[in-house]
């Protein structure tokens, strides 16, 4: 870690991994768009690789690596993701290479990933981690939300209720947990989170050079 470089404010800094999880419906792909814009250059989405097909308005390299099955098992014998994992019958995969360079140098990077890729970057970078799970207010309020954007059949949507239910049942493997009631107030908090991570002494690399210049 000796060897982080960036300049946050005056000091060092080695970034961090901010996973942004919760069930679909409940807010998350909102509060990181504002995240990832209110921040800028300071925090960059991780882009996955993944085999499920393009979806229209997706671009690849920027929601995500597109590959199919061999690309995506080759990537997994050369040793090359940080964590992978099967959703819903497509595999789905964080690359190692840029999160470990960026992290060296004071990147910080959000997650969309599920419980199991979380579980995953845990075991493997646990310093760098910090996981962060939005709740909905209350069932009814994520059925409607479900609802609200998308024409789908009562079976659809039941089984997304059931999905997101069972994405629910994960909430006390995250280190903060923020009910999304309102999307202003949760926003704020997340930011927050984000915030106070970034001043942890242990990712402040710069500081025992600072405080030994200060009892100097
Ligand atoms: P979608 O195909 O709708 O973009 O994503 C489906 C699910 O895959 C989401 O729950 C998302 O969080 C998860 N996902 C996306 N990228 C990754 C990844 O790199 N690793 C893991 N474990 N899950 C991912």
């Amino acid at each position: 870690m000796a060897d982080t470089i960036i300049e946050s404010g005056t000091l060092a800094r080695r970034g961090l991994m901010f996973i942004l999880s919760s069930p679909s419906g409940a807010g998350k792909t909102t509060i990181a768009h504002r995240l990832l814009k209110e921040e800028g250059a300071a925090l960059r989405m991780s882009v996955s690789v993944t085999t499920r097909p393009m979806r229209p308005g997706e671009v690849d390299g920027v929601d995500y690596v597109f590959t199919d099955r061999p690309g995506f098992e080759r990537m997994v014998e050369e040793d090359a993701f940080l964590e992978y994992a099967e959703v819903f019958g497509h595999w789905y995969g964080t690359p190692r290479a840029e999160i470990r360079a960026g992290l060296k140098v004071g990147q910080d990077y959000i997650f969309d990933i599920d419980w199991q890729g979380t579980q995953q970057l845990y075991q493997r970078a646990q310093g760098d981690v910090v996981r962060v799970f939005l709740l909905p207010p209350s069932i009814e309020a994520l059925e409607q939300r479900l609802r609200s954007r998308a024409t789908d059949s009562d079976e659809v949507i039941e089984s997304r209720m059931a999905r997101a239910k069972s994405e629910i049942s994960h909430w006390d493997a995250y280190d903060y947990v923020v009910i999304n009631d309102d999307i202003e107030t949760c926003f704020r908090k997340v930011k927050m989170i984000l915030e106070a991570e970034r001043l942890r002494r242990l990712r402040q690399v710069g500081l025992i050079d600072f405080a030994r210049q200060l009892m100097r």
